[in-house]
């Protein structure tokens, strides 16, 4: 095991590699998010690929979760998955089970395994421990603009009683701004949509620009109430890691994804 300055610690068990966001596991739930190593697909999804919609073969990516699974420490059976389509919808998950579109996932006690897939996207992991609530949202540009990350904030206050104050977050890997060039239909919706638009974008040129996705979902949940010293950023580039990660940009339409999971014992 090894953990980086930002409190995220890489486990390889049985050639499964994965994350762990140890600030939230201190808690005593489980944080985690998937590398792409330790299952049996052939590429271009070599070979933990968890997604099912880009092309590969359905058994494998039942073993690829299967192996997942019992390596981090979860009942892939008490799963709750949603259709992601990149809008702030929040769904209650009151048991395992697929919950239909919607971009992030409440839950409380054991409820369920609240479970995402992403390649660049981020993945935030919530959590309120006085509460034993938790929350898990799936955010990229869109779900920045949308504010994936604080309606969830919301809906676990809402629902649950949280205070923002009080909870706790982790941001995984992500594209970072060295790999993420974006245009004018990114940065027109981001300046429409938040008022430090400019401190995410780095500008290349007159119209691309360099966007900090995972310092857009760090702000949001700043905005939604949440303390800066409980938010951790992975700050590991999935576009960067080809050996562990896979990106939808690097790769291309076929690429495979990765299951980020939090869940109550
Ligand atoms: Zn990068």
């Amino acid at each position: 095991m090894t953990m980086n300055e930002r409190g995220w610690c890489w486990q390889e068990l049985g050639g499964v590699g994965w994350w762990r966001a140890e600030p939230l596991e201190l808690f005593g739930v489980g944080a985690v998010f998937a590398s792409r190593r330790g299952g049996v697909s052939p590429p271009p999804y070599d070979t933990l690929n968890q997604g099912g919609s880009g092309g590969d073969d359905p058994r494998r990516v039942a073993e690829n979760r299967a192996r997942f699974a019992r390596a981090a420490g979860f009942a892939l059976d008490a799963s709750a998955r949603v259709r992601q389509v990149h809008g702030a919808a929040v769904c209650l998950a009151r048991a395992p089970g697929d919950y239909g579109e919607a971009d992030a996932l409440i839950a409380t006690g054991s409820d369920a395994v609240l479970t995402v897939l992403v390649a660049d996207c981020a993945a935030i992991q919530l959590l309120d421990p006085g509460r034993r609530a938790i929350g898990l949202c799936h955010a990229g540009w869109r779900g920045v603009v949308a504010d994936a990350p604080g309606a969830a904030v919301r809906a676990l206050r809402d629902t649950y009683g949280s205070d923002p104050g009080g909870l706790w977050a982790a941001v995984g890997p992500c594209i970072g701004a060295c790999c993420y060039e974006v245009d004018r239909p990114v940065t027109q919706a981001l300046r429409a949509a938040v008022p430090w638009a400019d401190a995410v974008l780095s500008p290349v040129d007159a119209i691309h620009a360099r966007f900090d996705l995972a310092e857009a979902n760090r702000l949001r949940l700043l905005d939604a109430g949440l303390e800066p010293s409980r938010i951790h950023l992975a700050g590991i580039c999935t576009a960067c890691h080809p050996d562990r990660l896979f990106s939808y940009r690097r790769d291309g339409r076929r690429s495979g994804r990765m299951l980020a999971a939090i869940w109550t014992p």
